[in-house]
């Protein structure tokens, strides 16, 4: 487990996304989780897409108390239970997860040579709001306020090239209609 990270900063912005090319695991306060993931973390509406491992189809983690997440899929019935309090997030660049279970997420891509990925609807906004905002020169999103240091110095640098705008709006297109 190289590159491993101990993240315990605190975060009080609102929007904060990881796209890091190192294997990492964050262990969160219940209020640092809040404030972090509480533009992407999945809802009843928003699930997290994931790639159900029993039949490869696509399947949904969500909510269903306080504590508790539900991996689900409508194709196989395949289901699972998880307590939110006894996680760890974890992500790898090229192999995302869902970060309740470790499944890989349904919602990824190839874009610009690196991969690209969501968790949900609400993540595909944030990334498109981010990039489209770039479009219209650095306009901020009255909805997501994208203009956050902390969101734009956790992107990675090829998500924010201007070069790869249109490859990137593209991919999240592609991204939508697997929804
Ligand atoms: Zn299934």
């Amino acid at each position: 487990m190289k590159n491993f990270v101990h993240d315990k900063r605190k975060v009080s912005t609102k929007v904060v996304l990881v796209h890091r090319p190192v294997f990492e695991a964050l262990f969160l306060n219940n209020d640092e989780r809040e404030s972090r993931w509480s533009r992407t973390s999945p809802t009843i509406e928003d699930p997290t897409l994931i790639v159900c491992p029993r039949c490869t189809k696509k399947a949904k983690v969500i909510p269903i108390s306080d504590h508790t997440y539900r991996a689900a899929c409508a194709y196989c019935g395949f289901t699972e239970e998880h307590p939110e309090n006894n996680h760890g997030f974890y992500w790898q660049d090229d192999n995302p997860t869902d970060g309740y279970f470790g499944y890989d997420l349904w919602l990824k891509t190839t874009c610009c040579g690196y991969s690209f990925w969501a968790f949900n609807v609400r993540h595909l906004d944030l990334l498109e709001s981010y990039i489209g905002a770039k479009l219209r020169e650095r306009t901020k999103d009255e909805k997501w306020g994208w203009q956050n240091s902390s969101l734009i110095s956790r992107l990675p640098k090829w998500l924010k090239s201007t070069k790869n705008r249109d490859e990137i709006l593209r991919s999240i297109k592609y991204l939508r209609k697997m929804v």
